[in-house]
């Protein structure tokens, strides 16, 4: 036999297939050491063959097998065909989002156990009889065994010595026994089960997405409608009949609070993939998802390449969410993926979210998808009234605290009934930006065109691209000036504010910099669950998915900032987001209420916001998209020409340029918009970044695929050039 073999190298240069001699214990899927140049390096069995491309005499045997198992099922090659095919990445590149790192490379390894045990061929009266009287650690030994089945080795090593536990084996009186154990996440994780019957809402759902002829359903159902509920019946309906499952989330953060409801209902069933676990961890959750031990697989987007077979629903929730799509190569697009593994395993695609992404919504509503509504909120009360605090007023006040007064007196007013708010910002630190009153210099990072953000927990100031950190400044580098200016409120200097106004309340901060520790966002979101806090104050890990029963109140600042980048889709992102925090507030017995901080009450994204008119705001967006020929109704293409060196991407830039001009020349009428330019944030990570920006009309495959081809092509060692197709982030 022989094997087809790519190994794990992700570049271009050799993403093609070598052929080895494969023995018997290799399958398709395999992940194998094989001789490459002078060294060994590892590699995945993509076919078997019965015949080799080359002189027999010349082929290399692989040089071992590293897991027993084959590592990847017949349906995840294909996909790694698709994802290579569909993002122009090496096949390597693609193999690594089904292998995480933890499995290649031999970095972790399974954890074993060693016990002991009495000798089941011999009575324990037996055994003492024959231990002479003054062996009192061998005979120690022996009575703590025939009280138990087994006892790690360590513990008997330890306390009664090496020496009695190896004449105990010696003489065979005891044997060693060795089991894999697996490192479990989220062992302190309390299981809920709520055991809910469903509303006539939720069942329809169910009903709706199991038995619709379509591939994919889009679940719209405002916040507090019981989405999760439907999920789980899902989950459950597949499981039942013997199929697997894949549930993902938008954010790490939210995957402990679905993980407990899993593991209520479905035990050790239920597996967790995602990059907050330790390496362990997930090399764990992983074998036991690939071996059929666990059944359902949740996590972040990273989910969708989970090792199950035979799978029976695919879940995304907040579908309309970022995170969905990878912004690091190789940049994939999930629900694509979800789509595919849809497709081959003949199951169920379902979407939810209480604001579906424009493109979802013009597909429900040109028929691809199944829509299912679910209008009303499990408490049948109404959604939170949301109260606009006008800032502009506030300053003409004289208020320069970062909270309108109506949002200062109905926070007092929720402490003092004993209810929780949250407040929300997405923006982490202390101050968006430090500038020298005296000469308006403002701290700049070293590497990336970007300003800094003053850190105070820390004292430093941070850059947000590439997290290098700078000393505070005592002085202005510029001019001498001693009087540092803070610009834009941060959550640090949120918490310190309310501190100082609420000095009784016991605040909490949930961001990047406060979840960094292993189970970071687990800790914080136990403590505010249990009550041990009353205000949560955040970013956007807080605006979604939370179910905290006594929120009451959610305060939003700054709700206009996303609305100023100059990205189209920044409405819609505003809109959601705004929707997402505001869906956290009363979702329980009690009303909620939402405060929302703006300079721009009149802007319509905001009034659409406050009537929850989903509706009104998302078809007056396609309207508005298809007029001026954006997506879904176009595509955004864009190449990136990223570089060091300024004169060498300029150089690939040009060229590459005049080769796509050359492309729109012969289809002119598929463009819409062609241009070249520097990236909005001209440097990055000391890098120079310019791109070349392109709107085509919806639908052009073979367009793209020239696109990428030929782009590909100009990079360089020094310049490196990619693609982006629809990116999440225009910077
Ligand atoms: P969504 O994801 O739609 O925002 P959730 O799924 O978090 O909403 O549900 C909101 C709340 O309603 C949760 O506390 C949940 O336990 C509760 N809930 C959901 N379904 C039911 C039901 N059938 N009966 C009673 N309570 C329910
Ligand atoms: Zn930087």
């Amino acid at each position: 036999m022989y094997a087809e073999v790519i190994v794990d190298i992700a570049s271009s240069e050799v993403d093609r297939i070598f052929e080895y001699e494969a023995s018997e214990d290799v399958y398709a899927g395999s992940m194998v050491s094989v001789p490459f140049g002078v060294k060994k390096i590892e590699g995945v069995v993509m076919r078997l063959k019965e015949t080799c491309s080359f002189d027999p005499a010349k082929i290399k045997k692989i040089s071992s097998v590293l897991e027993e198992t084959p590592v990847l099922t017949a349906e995840c090659l294909e996909l790694v065909d698709f994802v290579k095919n569909r993002y122009h990445v090496p096949t390597a590149a693609a193999l690594r989002l089904f292998l995480p790192a933890e499995m290649r490379k031999g970095r972790v390894k399974a954890k074993n156990v060693t016990f002991y045990r009495l000798n089941p061929s011999f009575s324990v009266t037996e055994i003492t009889a024959k231990i002479p009287a003054r062996a009192t650690a061998q005979r120690g030994i022996i009575d703590i065994l025939a009280q138990t089945e087994k006892c790690v080795s360590s513990e008997l090593n330890e306390k009664f010595g090496n020496s009695a536990v190896r004449a105990l084996l010696a003489k065979g009186y005891i044997n060693a026994i060795t089991e894999r154990e697996n490192r479990n996440p989220y062992v302190s994780l309390a299981a809920s089960d709520k055991r809910l019957v469903l509303t006539p809402q939720q069942q329809a759902a169910v009903q709706s997405a199991e038995e619709t002829e379509k591939r994919v359903t889009l679940l719209h159902g405002v916040t507090g409608s019981g989405k999760t509920e439907v999920y789980l019946n899902l989950i459950k309906n597949a499981v039942d009949s013997g199929k697997t499952a894949i549930m993902m989330v938008p954010e790490i953060s939210l995957t402990p609070q679905m993980l407990s409801q899993l593991r209520a209902r479905f035990g050790n069933a239920a597996a967790i993939l995602h990059s907050g676990l330790s390496q362990g961890e997930r090399y764990d959750e992983w074998w036991r998802l690939r071996s059929g031990e666990a059944r359902i697989a949740i996590g972040a987007r990273s989910a969708v390449f989970a090792p199950v077979e035979n799978v029976g629903v695919i879940i995304i929730d907040e579908e309309h969410d970022g995170s969905y799509s990878s912004e690091t190569a190789p940049r994939y697009n999930t629900a694509e993926i979800a789509a595919e593994r849809a497709v081959k395993n003949g199951c169920k695609l379902v979407l939810g979210s209480a604001t579906p992404s424009i493109d979802s919504f013009v597909k429900a509503m040109g028929g691809e998808y199944n829509l299912v509504n679910m209008p009303s909120r499990i408490n049948k009360k109404p959604l939170p009234e949301i109260i606009i605090s006008d800032m502009r007023l506030e300053i003409r006040r004289g208020n320069n605290t970062p909270f309108s007064s109506r949002l200062r007196s109905e926070i007092a007013e929720c402490l003092s009934s004993g209810n929780q708010a949250i407040i929300f910002l997405n923006r982490r630190g202390y101050s968006q930006t430090v500038i020298c009153q005296e000469c308006g210099y403002v701290a700049k990072c070293d590497a990336c065109d970007v300003s800094l953000t003053y850190h105070m927990d820390a004292n430093v100031l941070k850059c947000h691209y590439c997290n290098a950190t700078y000393k505070m400044l005592e002085a202005c580098p510029e001019c001498g000036g001693v009087h540092i200016r803070y610009g834009g409120t941060g959550t640090e200097r949120v918490v310190k504010e309310l501190s100082k106004l609420f000095p009784e309340a016991k605040i909490l901060r949930m961001d990047n910099d406060t979840t960094r520790n292993k189970e970071g966002h687990f800790k914080i979101l136990k403590e505010f669950s249990s009550k041990k806090a009353d205000i949560l104050v955040g970013t956007q890990m807080i605006a979604k998915g939370h179910d905290f029963p006594s929120v009451t109140l959610v305060g939003i600042l700054d709700a206009d900032m996303s609305l100023y980048f100059s990205d189209y889709r920044s409405r819609e992102r505003t809109f959601q987001l705004l929707t997402q925090v505001s869906g956290r507030s009363g979702r329980a017995d009690k009303q909620g209420k939402v405060v929302l901080q703006t300079y721009n009450p009149d802007n319509p994204v905001l009034q659409y916001a406050v009537r929850y008119d989903y509706d009104g705001f998302i078809r007056e967006e396609a309207k508005l998209r298809k007029a001026t020929g954006f997506p879904p109704f176009a595509d955004i293409v864009r190449v990136m020409v990223v570089s060091e060196d300024d004169a060498k991407a300029v150089d690939v830039l040009r060229s590459l340029y005049a080769a796509i001009s050359d492309i729109k020349s012969k289809n002119a009428d598929k463009f819409i918009f062609f241009n070249k330019m520097k990236s909005p944030i001209k440097r990055m990570q000391n890098k120079f970044r310019y791109q070349v920006l392109m709107r085509v009309s919806a639908g052009q495959k073979e367009l793209k695929n020239k696109i990428y081809e030929t782009s590909l092509t100009f990079s360089t060692k020094d310049v490196s050039v990619y693609v982006e197709e629809n990116p999440n982030n225009l910077t």
